[in-house]
Order: C-alpha cells, then sequence, then structure tokens
C-alpha cells in the first residue's frame, strides 16, 4: 500500500486531506483483516487504511464490496445482482447506500488502490449514484 496516498480524516488537523505529504505513515495492524494502521505525524491521531473509504467498520473484505457493486454496475438491478453474487438484496442495498454517501472516498480508492480506469470507476459511479437517491 502506497500511504502517501491516504490522507488525515481529522478535520482540524493542518493537513487534513493533503495528499504526498509524507505525514501518513504506518503504525501496526490490528483485527481479523489485519487491517493496516496508520498514524498522522502531523496531528499524531491514527487512521485506519480503511478509514477514509465506504468499507471502514464494515466485516466484509472490501475486494468483495468492490466486485459487489461492479456488478451492481453491470447488471443495473438489484435482483440481478443478488442472483449473481448470492448476496441477500438487502445487503446490497445498504452497501449501495454507504459507497453512496462515501462516493469521493470510494472514487479514489477505486482509482488509485485497485489501478482501475476512470472510464471503469465512471460506469460503477452511474449506479452508485442512482442509489444514493432517495424518496421523499
Ligand atoms: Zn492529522
Amino acid at each position: 500500500m502506497d500511504t502517501s496516498q491516504l490522507f488525515c480524516p481529522n478535520e482540524k488537523c493542518p493537513d487534513y486531506r493533503v495528499r504526498g505529504k509524507g505525514n501518513t505513515v504506518r503504525n501496526g495492524r490490528s483485527g481479523k483483516q489485519h487491517t493496516q494502521l496508520l498514524k498522522c505525524n502531523t496531528c499524531g491521531k491514527s487512521l485506519s487504511e480503511n478509514r477514509n473509504t465506504p468499507f471502514f467498520n464494515l466485516h466484509t473484505p472490501k475486494e468483495k464490496v468492490v466486485n459487489t457493486l461492479q456488478t451492481l454496475a453491470e447488471r443495473g438491478s438489484l435482483r440481478g445482482t443478488a442472483r449473481v453474487t448470492g448476496h441477500k438484496k438487502d445487503t446490497i442495498a445498504s452497501g449501495q447506500k454507504r459507497a453512496g454517501e462515501h462516493a469521493e472516498a470510494l472514487r479514489e480508492y477505486l482509482l488509485h488502490d485497485l489501478d482501475l480506469d476512470r472510464v471503469q470507476v465512471d460506469d460503477l459511479f452511474t449506479f452508485v449514484k442512482k442509489g444514493e437517491e432517495r424518496p421523499r
């Protein structure tokens, strides 16, 4: 993992959302998935590798979450995605909602960590954004 692509999630930090400054450093691992722990050297706060992504506190491996979202974009329906992935429709819907709420972080993650190209990411987002709209 390239820690220079991560940024400090602490809004009060002078380096909040600043990339490539080298203020985020590795700080051990934790949990079942051995999540890389990181620390911001500017404000001293610790952060998790998943902290800036929709996967923070989510127990599903992020590759799986991303796969599901990709399937969702391809199939264009929750039902179709549920059939292909074997996940429950509700699970997929909440993942989609979460992705919409963290759209910016997810976009960064897909581009930088998964090396998807912009076209692929835009395709994915057409659907994620749709999921953001809630009936009032
Ligand atoms: Zn900081």
